[in-house]
């Protein structure tokens, strides 16, 4: 087989160490930030991305590091149930978790940290490590996420385009609000539409919680963490006491505001010796909670060709044959999923749950 680099260690770069792992198969994975930096907030992940986890990484592990999600259960703002759905084995983890997890099976010799990968200007298609020397590999899997350096590159043409909501995400650790409520995913809306409040238990005393808001009507201009926190005490004041008493409970030293961006149209999946994956290959919105098994899935169909195939674009073919339809239908079911959000609630379509499903 031939030499692999993989670039970027989230979940799409470290999901394929763990198949190229499984398979034998040497690697390198070059990361931009420190290992301690690489936390995050959580993840609902569908019952086929569990399936996915579960065959690189122990079941029981996982068991013990996230929680299954019993109900969606659809609010008003005020407090008043509009729907209810089980959930079938919906998994909720905190990224943290899930990043560990991911690195355990994985030597550290195999991964470099603080080293930022950029295209090279002078040779196409080649790539350079931050001392501006070339990575030696005749494979480059890249899984550096949405606003992907490399892809941009490689396809001057593209489109990106910031999406109509943004998500301020936050983790709280704390036992008491967490033995308050049980594990169902919670999510509160807005009349009006273009605001909600979603809260989910990742694990026996941590929460996540996050609020998703369209930019055209909300504006939280500068964000600091103290600004973070004021709007989220200011918007949310009339809302349903769980949610005003979880904000007031709440430190705030993890808050974060995500602006989202999807692409207009999807770049191939490949060119020459470099391959994309994840989020580098296909920004899904936040609606599809579709990312990490998405991720999961472009890990597996692209080592299971790079075993099968001799030659390596007929590799990499067959993998962007394989996941770009289905990519196509989770962003097709996103942007559904976006136009409802913004739609005051009168006008949505009843019980929708936020996943997309093939
Ligand atoms: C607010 C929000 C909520 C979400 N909720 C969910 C959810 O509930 N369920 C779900 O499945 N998905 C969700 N997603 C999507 C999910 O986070 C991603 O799809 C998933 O984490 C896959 O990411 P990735 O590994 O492809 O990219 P990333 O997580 O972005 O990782 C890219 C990595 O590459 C590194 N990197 C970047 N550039 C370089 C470089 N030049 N050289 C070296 N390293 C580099 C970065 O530091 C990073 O570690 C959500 C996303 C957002 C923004």
């Amino acid at each position: 087989m031939n030499k692999i680099a993989v670039v970027g260690a989230g979940i799409s770069g470290l999901s394929m160490a763990n198949y190229l792992e499984k398979h034998t198969i040497d690697y390198h994975i070059y990361e931009r930030r420190r290992k301690e930096d690489l936390a995050g907030h959580g993840f609902l992940i569908p019952h086929e991305g569990m399936d996915y986890l579960s065959q690189i990484i122990d079941r029981s592990q996982l068991l013990e590091n996230g929680s299954f999600l019993k109900k969606y259960i659809q609010y008003s703002h005020t407090g008043k149930i509009l729907a209810e759905k089980e959930l079938d084995h919906v998994f909720a983890i905190s990224r943290h978790s899930l990043i560990n997890l991911l690195t355990q099976n994985i030597s550290p010799e195999k991964i470099s940290y603080e080293e930022t990968v950029t295209p090279c200007d002078k040779e196409k298609g080649r790539l350079k490590k931050s001392d501006g020397t070339y990575i030696d590999a005749d494979i480059a899997i890249i899984s550096d996420g949405s606003k992907s350096r490399i892809r941009r590159d490689l396809f001057k043409d593209e489109k990106m385009r910031q999406v109509r909501e943004n998500e301020v995400v936050n983790i709280i650790h704390n036992k008491e609000i967490a033995d308050s409520i049980e594990n169902d995913f919670m999510k509160f809306h807005h009349e009006e539409g273009g605001l909600t409040f979603g809260i989910l238990k990742l694990s026996h005393d941590t929460i996540l919680w996050y609020s998703q808001f369209d930019n055209e009507k909300y504006n939280i201009g500068e964000y600091t963490t103290e600004d973070l926190r004021s709007y989220m005490l200011e918007i949310f004041t009339e809302w349903d006491p769980l949610v005003t008493s979880i904000l007031n409970k709440s430190t705030y030293e993890n808050i974060h505001l995500w602006c989202v961006y999807e692409l207009e149209n999807l770049n191939p999946f490949y060119k020459d010796n470099i391959v994309f994956i994840g989020d580098a290959a296909h920004p899904l919105i936040p609606f599809t909670s579709q990312g990490v098994t998405s991720a999961l899935k472009d890990s597996a169909a692209l080592t299971k060709h790079l075993v099968n195939e001799k030659i390596t674009t007929e590799a990499f073919s067959k993998y962007e044959a394989e996941r770009k339809p289905e990519v196509e239908i989770h962003i097709h079911n996103g942007r559904t999923l976006l136009n409802q959000f913004l739609l005051p609630l009168n006008q949505q379509s009843p019980n929708i749950l936020p996943i997309s499903y093939k």
